[in-house]
């Protein structure tokens, strides 16, 4: 079983005559419908929103894409409030959810008029002094030992992220010092789940906690933040996540908890970014060359400067050779780039079809977290990045760097 591509390979040489490789394709079709399938999903939620994560794809066409399917942005730098006001997404269309941050992004986002998402206690206070306390504020729950996390985010007692339990309670009594009339809560403990009953779990331990919070402080929330973190399925026989099983989980532990406890009507948010254009990116490369030393490898001109998510995390990203559909796979080979670092690799011991140079090859899965991630080690310079429109018509959404933006932050003269 293989999985499936938005382009034939036709269509994907048509693209290649304009576009040298490599370069990232998104698929906006995909895109809107992985977006339109968690709104529908939440659609029992009178008020349900998802701010998408700038940091999964931050490109001004995919976020308009966003825009108009009525999300918000997730930012975390000033960067990413730029970017979000620069497409017109502004106000409480914005969850600041950073940390470790800088007191001039805490000035930006409250003049934006975003909502702020406070990462640590101590946050309070340089909030107050860089930009006062807005009319509204969320804080980040970390659970520590309450819960389990995965490889991605890391087990939360180590986690560098949230107030710890007796914290939060601590905070939101400061808030309310303070005069803050509308509250949020939030938490993200977890990164590329598959599995719905943990999912299920966080919002039940989430819901406990504001109503918790709710009754020993006696402040009502307007939403509950569930963060993003929804997985996407990477090889191919892994089980999506079932949206209406997870939405129907939700929903019951809402009405158990939320609804007895008076907090009923509060907005659940969430900040999913690899769930909606992860599954609808991918990196086309083409085979440099074939070598057979003690094990075999296709060396490609992507390199992990361009996806280094496999090396970061040993994620698994599919590979499609084109034009090979149906080819036994009897080629056992490392999928390499050509960095001068020896985990700068695609795929270990992946079979595929017999290769040879030239060919086409297809990384999937990368549309979140994959040319964001990029960077410029050895020279290497960030690929482009195209779209292609519902209509089949490509759009050129980022030229690749150059040698001259490879060098335009050094300092040549005198030399
Ligand atoms: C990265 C991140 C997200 C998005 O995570 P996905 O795995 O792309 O859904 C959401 N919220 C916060 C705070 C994040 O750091």
């Amino acid at each position: 079983m293989d999985k499936k591509l938005p382009f034939t390979k036709n269509q994907a040489e048509k693209i290649m005559q304009d576009n040298p490789t490599p370069f990232y394709i998104y698929d906006e079709n995909g895109i809107r419908e992985s977006a339109r399938k968690l709104t529908e999903a939440f659609s029992w939620s009178e008020g349900f929103r998802n701010f998408f994560a700038v940091k999964a794809t931050p490109n001004p066409h995919i976020l308009k894409i966003m825009k108009e399917e009525g999300f918000g942005t997730d930012c975390s730098s000033m960067p990413e409030l730029v970017l979000s006001e620069k497409i017109g997404i502004v106000g409480e269309n914005i969850m600041f959810t950073s940390n470790d941050t800088p007191r001039e992004e805490f000035r930006k986002a409250v003049e934006l008029g975003a909502i702020i998402n406070l990462d640590d206690i101590t946050h309070i206070r340089m909030l107050k002094e860089a930009a006062g306390i807005p009319g509204i504020i969320c804080f980040r729950y970390n659970p520590g030992p309450l819960k389990a996390g995965n490889i991605i985010i890391g087990n939360p007692v180590e986690a560098k992220y949230g107030l710890t339990r007796e914290q939060i309670f601590e905070a939101y009594k400061l808030m309310k010092l303070e005069g803050v009339r509308r509250f949020g809560i939030h938490t993200m403990v977890v990164s590329n789940m598959l599995d719905e009953e943990y999912l299920i779990d966080t919002a039940r331990m989430l819901f406990k906690l504001a109503v918790e919070i709710h009754e020993e402080i006696g402040i009502k929330f307007e939403f509950i933040n569930l963060g993003g973190g929804i997985g996407i399925p990477h090889k191919p026989g892994d089980k999506p996540v079932d949206m209406s099983k997870l939405s129907e989980g939700i929903k019951d532990a809402y009405e158990k908890i939320i609804v007895p406890a008076g907090l009923h009507p509060v907005k659940i948010f969430m900040e999913c970014g690899r769930f909606i254009t992860g599954p609808n990116g991918y990196l086309v490369a083409k085979i440099r060359h074939v070598a057979r030393k003690y094990k075999n490898f296709v060396g490609l001109d992507a390199t992990m400067a361009n996806l280094m998510r496999p090396a970061l995390y040993g994620a698994y990203h599919h590979i499609t050779v084109l034009g090979k559909k149906g080819e036994a796979k009897t080629l056992v080979c490392d999928v390499t780039g050509s960095l001068c670092e020896n985990n700068d690799k695609f795929a270990i011991d992946r079979e595929l079809p017999q290769v040879k140079e030239g060919d086409t090859l297809v990384i999937h899965d990368v549309g979140a977290h994959g040319h964001a991630m990029g960077f410029q080690y050895n020279g290497k310079l960030r690929s482009a990045e195209l779209l292609m429109k519902p209509d089949g018509s490509i759009r050129r959404i980022r030229r690749p760097e150059t040698i001259d933006d490879y060098f335009a932050t050094l300092d040549f003269s005198g030399i």
